[in-house]
This record gives C-alpha cells, sequence and structure tokens, in this order.
C-alpha cells in the first residue's frame, strides 16, 4: 500500500518536473535579439506604387526608438561597399522590381552568406530585380499574384512556440493585397492565410505562407507578405510579425545558428 502510494507521488512530482521543463524551453519573446546598438542597413527604391521612402520613414523610427543605428540608401550601389557592408548586422530592403547589377548582388550574397540578416516585406523582399532567380534563392519565396488586388482577409497564426509568432491572435487586414506566392516547401512558416473563392474558383481554400523565417548561409532571412500600403503597419498584429522578424534576423552573427528547417513533404 505504502509503496503504491509513493509511487504515486513519485509520478506526480515527474510530470510537474515534465511540465515545467516544457515551460521553460518555450521560446518567449525576450529570446529574440535586441535591436540595441545593431546596425541596420535600410535599402529602398524601385516601383512608386509601394511608397518606399514613407515606408522606410515610418519603420526606421520605431527602429531608432529600439537603440538600432540606421544607415539608409536610396541606391543598391551601397550592396557594393564593403565597409558599409561589413558592419552591417541587418538589411532591410524595401525595392520592388527594378534591375541589379552582378556587382551589386554579389555584394550583398556575399553579406548575407557571411551572417548579415536580411528582412523586408511585400514586393519590397518578395518582389524584387525578377530577371534574378540568384536573389529569389536568398528569399525563399516569390511573389506570382494577388487575386483582387485590394481587399479583406485574415492572417492566421500557426506556429505558437516560435517567439516571432508566438501570443499573437489571428487577425483581419482591410483593403490591402493578398500576397499569392510560389515559396520553398522548407521554409519555417510562421503564419499563413486562406484564399477564397471570391475572385478566382480555384483558389478556393488554398493556403498560403504569409510569414517566415530561414537561413541563407550564414544569414537569417525573415519575410512577411503583408505592406503594400505602409498603413497596413496601422494594424498592431502586423507591426508586431514584422517588428519581431526583423529582431529576430538582426541577431544572425551573434546568436547559434537554428534549425528552421520545416520540410514539407517529409
Ligand atoms: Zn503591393
Amino acid at each position: 500500500m505504502i509503496k503504491n502510494k509513493l509511487k504515486i507521488i513519485s509520478l506526480i512530482f515527474a510530470t510537474i518536473l515534465l511540465l515545467s521543463c516544457k515551460n521553460d524551453n518555450k521560446p518567449t519573446l525576450n529570446q529574440l535579439p535586441s535591436l540595441k546598438g545593431k546596425n541596420i542597413l535600410m535599402v529602398y527604391g524601385g516601383w512608386k506604387g509601394h511608397q518606399p521612402a514613407v515606408f522606410v520613414a515610418k519603420v526606421s523610427k520605431w527602429l531608432e526608438s529600439s537603440g538600432a543605428k540606421i544607415t539608409l540608401s536610396d541606391s543598391l550601389e551601397v550592396y557594393t561597399n564593403k565597409k558599409i557592408m561589413d558592419a552591417t548586422d541587418l538589411i532591410i530592403q524595401y525595392w520592388t522590381m527594378g534591375e541589379i547589377t552582378k556587382e551589386q548582388f554579389l555584394g550583398l550574397e556575399t553579406a548575407i552568406k557571411k551572417g548579415v540578416g536580411l528582412a523586408g516585406c511585400h514586393g519590397g523582399l518578395a518582389d524584387s530585380f525578377r530577371q534574378n532567380p540568384e536573389y529569389q534563392y536568398i528569399i525563399g519565396g516569390q511573389w506570382v499574384e494577388h487575386p483582387g488586388k485590394k481587399i479583406d482577409y485574415t492572417v492566421n497564426i500557426l506556429d505558437i512556440n516560435d517567439p516571432i509568432s508566438d501570443g499573437i491572435k489571428d487577425f483581419e487586414i482591410k483593403d490591402t493585397e493578398q500576397y499569392y506566392m510560389h515559396v520553398d516547401p522548407n521554409i519555417k512558416v510562421l503564419a499563413t492565410t486562406k484564399f477564397s473563392d471570391s475572385i478566382h474558383l480555384w483558389i478556393k481554400d488554398r493556403v498560403m505562407p504569409i510569414a517566415w523565417k530561414t537561413y541563407y548561409g550564414d544569414g537569417r532571412v525573415f519575410y512577411l507578405s503583408i505592406g503594400h500600403d505602409p498603413k497596413d503597419f496601422d494594424t498592431l498584429e502586423a507591426k508586431e510579425l514584422l517588428f519581431r522578424g526583423i529582431r529576430w534576423a538582426s541577431g544572425s552573427k551573434y546568436e547559434p545558428k537554428e534549425n528552421t528547417l520545416s520540410a514539407v513533404y517529409e
């Protein structure tokens, strides 16, 4: 009898210990790298419809208030400046379409491979330089269509164990573009969106990644497809996703490499 009681008591203790360990291992917001003192290079330009200067002014203000040091460039030529690139922790690019020269691309690619992070949103990161598949290889996805153009849709948080998306509730975003993309099925998807049949019947119920993290070499890459209009980030959850993704991507030079591999077809 006493033996049985002891068995039950030790089982209860073991369960409590296991649960508390599990909880300790859960990544929290505090585990995201701080932006304080980080060198962030913001590169903006391309198609004017995305208001690159307005986006950069809005986001750089937030980042500066978190203690980041911001360098702005409205020219892709900055990617060839080794001194600036070597001193950079994170590149935020907002450059829709346009063209990148071989030398500019090489400067960008080399920096990310060596551990400079890359973060961005919408067409500023995943619809840049359409003629350059090598660039698309870095991002993990490429814009294809935005059915119905400006519409209302829902963003569903998928990964509640990742500090970028943990604690954010599913949310509605209004009067903006819902991106249909071609994506690498190995990226770690944090949030998704589902298409309806209101525009095209054949995409009804298709689920599309909307935020993800991945690596290119040693560089962390974060992407969010929201952001057709800088006002999209007046929606607090959208701003939170972008801001947390930026924090995560800023840490590749300082944090241990994470396993973001998340193959869909295994
Ligand atoms: Zn757009």
